[in-house]
């Protein structure tokens, strides 16, 4: 398997409860090396345009509110088929239905404030990891 980026988010949800260093740990754990991070404070025009894909939805304008109400911790995430793996250690959306000793199954208070954004694919990760990083500040 081929050594992938991914882009990764601390939510605020998390960020309020001091929770970045036990979230980085269980990426680290699972063999992700944390190549590039910054805290930021988004504004929630910039939070709508990360989460266009979701314009339809009707947790949009909630996911935008939510997303611009604290810091956030952006992640450059790097490793073996990083993209999957990051999933896996993240767990499932909801976090009633995420497996055991995941980040979101451990932390996360709800749907909406679940801890952690994750890329689903290869393209989403590029288009991502280039909103929030210059190609300077991946230190590999
Ligand atoms: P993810 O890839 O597991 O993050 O899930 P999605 O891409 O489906 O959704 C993106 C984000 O929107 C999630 O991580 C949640 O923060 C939020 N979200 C998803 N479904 C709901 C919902 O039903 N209600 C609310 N309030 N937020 C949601």
């Amino acid at each position: 398997m081929a050594i992938q980026r991914t882009f990764s988010i601390i939510k605020p949800d998390a960020t309020k409860r001091s929770l970045t260093g036990a979230i980085n740990a269980k990426l680290e754990a699972a063999g992700l090396r944390i190549i590039a991070q910054k805290r930021i404070h988004l504004t929630k025009a910039q939070a709508g345009v990360f989460y266009e894909v979701h314009k339809e939805r009707p947790f949009y304008d909630e996911l935008c509110e939510f997303m611009a109400s604290g810091p956030i911790v952006v992640q450059v995430l790097e490793g073996e088929d990083a993209i999957a793996k990051n999933r896996e250690v993240m767990g499932a959306t909801n976090p009633e239905e995420a497996a055991e000793g995941t980040i979101r199954k451990e932390f996360a208070l709800s749907i909406g404030e679940n801890s952690v954004h994750g890329s689903d694919g290869e393209d989403t990760a590029k288009v991502e990891i280039a909103y929030f990083f210059s190609g300077l500040e991946l230190v590999g």
